[in-house]
């Protein structure tokens, strides 16, 4: 198939429904980033793909032009797999804090890319950004030797690497065009290709909390990122993982760093918390070849933290990046607090039925710790600790959560748009399910 002799008429082909060639996707890239596609043709061009969609070949060549549209890396002599997870977002999700130093402690190299907060969901790199003096914007040198003197690192995305998804997604972001999978597709795997991972686990989530309110959403994404994924040659598997309340006791970006060290220090696991980690951690071992199936893959996990090992390769990783050397022995002395604490009891005592994940965000969001839009400030200090999950007992001895605020009017404000945002009864309209890895796609036994 010929490329189209204009941009306009490569928007005109797909908004008609008709198929691209590699060649019309490629000059749209190199457009896309050289600026000789503009605003409005990118939006243009976004808005037909998330009507009319794209085939798997389509899709599989915008992935790769984007993956090529900068520098991608190379990791000679690590003498390990290089390893990474990949979450849709979710609310209190500090699994990649921990998930990171645990691979990088049984062998594998994890150089993770990671982005901002937006709306109800926290970004791991606004969490990292609570650590003082951690560099969550290093160049790729620093990157790279943080990698390899840690096995690990958590940075956010530099300007040269798939920087054609940079500008798509954020004509993507303000023009209602995020959520198309082939567009999600490729702007995940670019990035994760431009990384130069051997294998990728995928997170994605399900309920109020998620993008994918629904399984057979999630299944799609799954789906579509399995095939793209395979057809570039990354060993992948995907969660489908429950989001339907918080992940962990905290959301906020301090409590969620204080809750990550606890859980790798062994001083404090939620139970959901361990599940899920453990399950994406298990498959990266399982698709680098480090553990034979899920149970060797569960037990080395299971080992890292017991020892202490993964504890400190997140310390040397925040050491690396030029964080404080004791964050570990000492998060308190380190991690900003709110000066106000509110303890918000429930209208009437009994158990928790059902949580609105997402409004959950949106409560930290309005506190200050979240943002609406990408170039908004926010407050490391702020969020909820402790909050409690469904079917747990609430009542006036027993919180809802607590909220850490800045002032007593910001954290009453804050208690009220909780208390609305959880219902409380005799026991859960749908009860929690026994395990939040709700179903797995793909096979981790590398091929
Ligand atoms: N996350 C990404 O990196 N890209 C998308 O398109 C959506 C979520």
């Amino acid at each position: 198939m010929t490329a189209r002799a204009t941009t306009a008429e490569l928007i005109r082909a797909k908004r008609d429904g008709a198929a691209l060639s590699e060649e019309d996707i490629g000059r749209l890239v190199a457009g896309i980033v050289d600026g000789s596609v503009s605003e409005g043709q990118t939006a243009a061009f976004a808005m037909a793909v998330y009507f009319r969609g794209m085939s798997r070949a389509e899709c599989a060549w915008l992935t790769g032009a984007m993956t090529r549209s900068g520098t991608v890396l190379a990791w000679p002599d690590l003498g390990g797999p290089i390893l990474d997870k990949h979450s849709t977002g979710g609310v209190g999700d500090k699994v990649s804090l921990i998930l990171a130093p645990v691979v990088a402690a049984a062998g594998g190299f994890v150089p993770m890319i990671s982005g901002r907060g937006l709306g109800h969901t926290g970004g791991t790199l606004d969490k990292l950004g609570s650590i003082p003096g951690y560099d969550t914007t290093p160049d790729v040198r620093r990157f790279q030797s943080a990698v390899r003197a840690a096995g690990c690192a958590i940075v956010g995305q530099t300007a040269d690497l798939a920087p054609a998804d940079r500008r798509l997604y954020s004509i993507r972001d303000v023009t209602a065009t995020v959520e198309s999978i082939p567009l999600i597709t490729a702007s995940i795997l670019s990035k994760k290709l431009a990384a130069g991972l051997d294998a990728l686990v995928m997170d994605i989530k399900v309920g109020s909390g998620a993008f994918a309110p629904s399984l057979e959403t999630a299944r799609a994404l799954g789906e579509s990122l399995l095939a793209i994924a395979g057809d570039a040659g990354l060993r992948t598997t995907a969660l489908l993982t429950d989001m339907n309340q918080v992940l962990g006791h905290h959301v906020g970006n301090a409590l969620e760093v204080l809750e990550a060290i606890e859980f790798l220090t062994g001083a404090r696991r939620e139970a959901r918390l361990h599940a899920v980690t453990s399950a994406l951690a298990s498959d990266l071992l399982v698709l680098g070849g480090l553990a034979r199936d899920d149970g060797e893959g569960v037990a080395a996990v299971d080992k890292t933290l017991a020892s202490g090992a993964a504890a400190e390769r997140f310390a040397k990783m925040v050491k690396v990046l030029g964080g404080p050397a004791n964050l570990v022995e000492h998060p308190g002395r380190h991690l900003v607090r709110a000066p106000v604490d509110l303890a918000v009891a429930p209208e009437t005592s009994g158990v928790i039925t059902r949580i609105d994940a997402r409004a959950v965000g949106l409560v930290v969001a309005a506190l200050g710790g979240g943002r609406q839009a990408i170039e908004d400030a926010m407050d490391p200090a702020v969020g909820l600790a402790d909050v409690r999950g469904i079917g747990e007992r609430v009542g006036r001895d027993r919180p809802i959560a607590v909220v850490h605020a800045r002032s007593r009017g910001a954290a009453e404000a804050a208690a009220a748009a909780l208390r609305r945002a959880v219902s409380v009864g005799n026991e859960p309209l749908s009860p929690a399910p026994a395990t939040p890895v709700l179903h797995r796609m793909g096979s981790p036994s590398a091929t």
